[in-house]
């Protein structure tokens, strides 16, 4: 199993060495889930995981550990991706599962995003 490495969060989120308000939330979100993807439970590396609003800022969303979570970024970008292209890259390379793709799409729903293409499913893992 992999190690997570969390010298860079602290580093890139942290002020004066002090953790509260934002930052706290975004931690807490991230130590509740162990350091690994919401959905897929893959450990997230460094460079790789994203973190998703489930009621995006733009509607008013806020910064807090319950309307956030942390998933890898190819993950995140089949939330938020309309690109039909990209969306069946990204289901098969990362082996997303059936289920993965069941809950994918409640969190687009929830995104005000349109359904993942219906020919995703047949791409899926299992
Ligand atoms: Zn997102």
């Amino acid at each position: 199993m992999t190690r997570f490495d969390f010298s860079d969060y602290f580093l890139r989120h942290t002020r004066a060495r002090t953790f509260h308000g934002e930052t706290c939330c975004r931690m807490a979100s991230f130590f509740a889930q162990h350091g690994r993807g919401y959905i897929s439970g893959r450990p997230l590396e460094k460079g790789h995981r994203h973190m998703h609003h489930r009621n995006r800022r733009h509607y008013g969303g806020l910064d807090t550990a319950s309307n956030t979570f942390y998933e890898h970024k190819g993950y995140h970008r089949l939330i938020h991706s309309n690109d039909t292209a990209e969306i069946r890259k990204l289901v098969v390379e990362l082996s997303v599962t059936e289920e993965e793709l069941r809950q994918i799409d409640q969190l687009r729903f929830e995104a005000h995003m349109r359904p993942l293409p219906p020919e995703t499913v047949r791409l899926s893992a299992s």
